[in-house]
């Protein structure tokens, strides 16, 4: 016997069959004499049609009231995935985050979990019932709704997993497995068997939705192992593993990119001390996040380019805080260009393997695509590129570094 929590994904609860085909796949683990708790999202398309209906109806963002809206999603999959157990003879009941509770922190549209209080749960394991948990949502110390932010099921999964002790944690989704791209703009992506905490978290950060960044930090800090597979087909699906569960490294185990960022040039600003700790100061001030950042050296010491990125959805509150800054920072314009994607290799052998970043480039450049900014660190290479590169530029990589299947 075994202690499992399985997460069913949007489109896995998208319609009416597919609650019923996720109810048959749980009574199969209740069968074989397994613990079950599941975690469901809300149907697919539903969470974005309750986002658009708070902004169609307000423009004063109450980030509580966003959450009880948008959390209600997950209210109608976890009743339906209940009475579908039921009708097959399963003992099954519906859990929303107040009701467990998960607790979380206060900050809502992206709380954090800080506890989940399971012991019911596990006590009505003993009764042979299924426990089926709100995904996404939570409640915070002032009693009011939260939620963990999108894709944040996974977050959800994984954190009632540790809670829980499970065995297991199973994400159904769309897709059989983790992909070295994402297979649906890179058609000769491969499934990769296993891949490793530390290249998920990278691969997710950098793009990679297939789990949410958080749910893999959660299950790397609390060792939950973690299987992503298809809710569709019976396949094995994609271990994540320690490092020392994969014998031989990949240079280079996935490519992702992701359309975020926006890039802001500061143009020609004095090149002078203090310059960037006054910009990215304030920027950080105002709460903006920056990512990758550029200084081109000044050709006569006076005056140079600033770039970097920002959240594309942070753009104007950048530019606002920048424009107020425009005397002190004496540049010629802030010019921003929403229309980038930075692109993403991933892999742990590169700790070990020199020239992968060289190899990276030279296949961008093959193919004429102009590398805008750099960043890299341990594991990973990121370039910033023109938006419209973004297909070309995922498989000129995938390609390069022989990820293609065969
Ligand atoms: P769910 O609704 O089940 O949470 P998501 O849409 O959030 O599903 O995540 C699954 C999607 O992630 C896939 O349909 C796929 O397009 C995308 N994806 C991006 N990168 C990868 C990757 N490397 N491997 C697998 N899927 C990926
Ligand atoms: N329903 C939420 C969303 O669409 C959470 C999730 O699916 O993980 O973001
Ligand atoms: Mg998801």
């Amino acid at each position: 016997m075994a202690r499992l929590v399985m997460k069913f994904g949007g489109t896995s609860v998208g319609s009416v069959e597919r609650i019923k085909s996720a109810a048959r796949k749980v009574k199969r683990e209740v069968d074989a004499g397994n613990e079950v708790a599941v975690v469901v999202s809300a149907m697919s398309g539903e969470t974005n049609r309750l986002v658009d209906l708070v902004s169609a109806v307000s423009n004063i963002h109450d980030a509580r009231e966003y959450d009880v809206v948008v959390s209600s999603g997950e209210q109608v999959t976890v009743g339906l995935l209940s009475l579908a157990l039921q009708e097959l003879g399963i003992s099954a009941r519906s859990w929303l985050g107040w009701q467990v509770p998960v607790k979380t922190s206060n900050v809502h549209s992206a709380a954090r979990i800080e506890e989940i209080q399971c012991a019911e749960i596990i006590s009505r394991f003993r009764e042979n019932q299924v426990a089926v948990c709100a995904g996404f949502q939570g409640i915070g110390s002032d009693k009011r709704i939260t939620t963990l932010g999108r894709g944040g099921s996974d977050t959800s999964a994984v954190a009632f997993a540790a809670a829980l002790e499970a065995d297991r944690c199973d994400i159904y989704t769309d897709v059989d497995g983790i992909y070295t791209a994402d297979p649906r703009i890179a058609t000769k992506a491969s499934k990769l068997d296993k891949i490793t905490y530390e290249e998920m978290l990278e691969l997710a950060s950098l793009g990679a939705k297939v789990l949410q960044t958080r749910s893999v930090e959660m299950a790397m800090k609390y060792r939950v192992k973690l299987q992503v597979l298809s809710s569709f087909e019976d396949l094995p699906g994609t271990l994540v593993v320690d490092e020392e569960d994969i014998v031989e490294h990949q240079v280079v185990s996935g490519v992702t990119y992701t359309r975020d960022e926006a890039k802001i040039t500061l143009q020609q600003v004095a090149d002078k001390p203090g310059i960037a700790a006054l910009v990215f100061g304030t920027l950080a001030d105002a709460h903006v996040n920056v990512d990758m950042i550029v200084q081109n050296v000044s050709e006569n010491g006076k005056a140079t380019d600033l770039t970097f990125t920002v959240g594309r959805k942070q753009v104007d509150q950048a530019l606002n805080v920048l424009e107020k800054l425009k005397d002190k920072l004496d540049c010629k314009a802030i010019v921003p260009d929403p229309n980038v994607v930075k692109v993403s290799i991933v892999g742990m052998g590169m700790r070990s393997h020199a020239g992968v970043a060289q190899t990276m480039f030279s296949a961008l450049a093959e193919k004429g695509i102009n590398i805008q900014v750099i960043s890299t660190s341990e594991i990973k290479v990121s370039v910033l590129l023109a938006e419209e590169y973004t297909e070309l530029a995922v498989r000129t990589l995938h390609t390069a570094f022989g990820l293609d299947a065969t």
